[in-house]
């Protein structure tokens, strides 16, 4: 890719605020930040750009279902039987679509302010649980997708091998992610090639949960690679945690903290039901808690420990994971907005008396989100890979704002109708809040969809 001057005119540095920008680019990776530089031959990008925000935590097949299980059953509605719709969906599902509704889901995120994704994939297998021909067959049409859209990845291959707690049989609805360790560590080769040809994409591992993953095989896994992201699901719900307990005798996070390597390489993904010294430990460590708030909202999860993971020098970012709705500003509103419903206070994540929540908020899931991506991502910053979110000043909600005013318009206020463009690895994607691609994509989208209901009614 050839090489671009922009001229920023509002821009958040990590030193803070600062005005008339010029951002040297090449090859998709910021060269030169220079304030106050010579504005000749620069193309000026109106508005106010921030570092594009990464999503740490996506399951991006799962947008097909979204706004699919809202509708109560005979019984009482949980997690659970939200797992058992979205297992009879997944069980349908070809390559083919795969790659259609990953799209749609990134031009979403891109759209909503996202853009860096990191995709914790377990969907393997063809529909009888036999794996493709080219064992990373789905994790390449989650690469084509990525290509597709322009957003930056970090591939995460899950590796999924039992029902339950105690080796517990797996069911038939889970037959599409099951590997041993050896069948592992060939996805894992596989997908390293499938991801190749995506520029700067990133290759991280998976244990899929507790749940999922033995002892042995979480540590012979951790054996594969020795660098790189690692993410796992740990103490979403309440069940999980009692069911840990009773085989164990430990908590979800507690088990991690004395029985895995957890380390700054390390993104638990929820880590919802913390007690006091699971929190200080998880923070101690420098592992990225991965937060949906969204998504824990809409499943009914429960609220995370927010302030004192923070006060004890915790790191977080956001992640879409369901994609039941895509949201950058959105995810990071209903962060705050549920530690107020459940604390019965305001601003409780901003970093100091007098800081903004909006830009707290904002800087913490840059710096967490970048981590869990294992990409030199979330900086405007020389050796940073060039992603920006560029807001339209004249948006009604930032009328009266200016510099950290912005941000908390951004997230209590506009959302991502605010943004107008976005920028990955040096490249316009999403102009005018529209992402280049949107219709096509959307329509191949439709059609997917349409014939996924037609198999399922015939
Ligand atoms: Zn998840």
């Amino acid at each position: 890719m050839t090489a671009r001057r922009l001229l920023l005119e509002d821009v958040l540095l990590p030193t803070g605020w600062a005005r008339d920008v010029v951002l040297e680019i090449e090859s998709g990776w910021i060269r030169a930040v220079l304030p106050g530089g010579a504005a000749e031959g620069c193309e000026r990008i109106p508005g106010i750009a921030l570092p594009g925000l990464p999503n740490l935590h996506s399951h991006t097949f799962q947008r097909a279902m979204a706004g699919l299980a809202e509708i109560r059953g005979p019984g009482e509605d949980s997690f659970w039987t939200w797992r058992g719709v979205m297992y009879g969906f997944l069980g349908r599902l070809t390559p083919e679509e795969v790659q259609a509704v990953a799209a749609q889901a990134m031009v979403e995120m891109l759209e909503g302010g996202f853009t860096a994704l990191a995709e914790f994939h377990y969907l393997h297998h063809d529909p009888a649980g036999r794996p493709y021909a080219n064992p990373a067959e789905m994790g390449a049409r989650v690469a084509a997708a990525a290509a597709e859209t322009g957003i930056g990845l970090t591939l995460l291959p899950v590796l999924y091998s039992q029902g339950g707690f105690g080796a517990q049989p797996a069911t038939p609805g889970q037959a599409r992610f099951l590997h041993d360790v050896d069948g592992y560590a060939r996805l894992l080769d596989a997908s390293a090639r499938a991801v190749a040809p995506v520029e700067d994409a990133a290759l991280g591992m998976a244990p899929h949960s507790l749940r999922a993953v033995s002892p042995e095989g979480l540590r012979a896994m951790l054996e594969i690679r020795r660098d790189g992201p690692v993410h796992i699901h740990a103490a979403e719900q309440l069940r999980e945690v009692e069911e840990c307990l009773a085989w164990s005798g430990q908590r979800p996070v507690a088990w991690l903290l004395s029985n895995a390597p957890v380390d700054r390489r390390w993104c638990l993904v929820h880590a919802t039901h913390m007690d006091p010294a699971e929190v200080e430990g998880l923070a101690r460590t420098g592992a990225v808690a991965g937060l949906c708030p969204i998504t824990e909202a809409n499943l009914g999860d429960g609220v995370f420990e927010a302030p004192a993971f923070l006060t004890a020098g915790g790191r977080l970012g956001v992640g879409s994971d369901s994609n039941v709705e895509i949201t950058a500003p959105g995810e990071l509103r209903m962060l705050e907005y549920s530690q107020r419903l459940a604390r019965r206070g305001r601003n409780l994540l901003a970093a100091a008396p007098g800081a903004s929540t909006g830009r707290s908020l904002y800087e913490a899931a840059l710096a967490g989100g970048s981590a869990a991506c294992g990409r030199r991502i979330g900086r405007i910053e020389p050796g940073h890979r060039a992603d920006l979110a560029v807001l339209d000043r004249s948006h009604p909600s930032l009328s009266l704002a200016e510099g950290d005013g912005w941000l908390d318009a951004l997230v209590f206020s506009a959302g991502a109708a605010a943004l107008d463009s976005v920028v990955v690895g040096g490249r316009t994607l999403v102009s005018g809040g529209r992402h280049h691609r949107r219709e096509a994509i959307a329509r191949r989208y439709r059609a997917a969809m349409a014939g996924l209901a037609g198999r399922a009614a015939g």
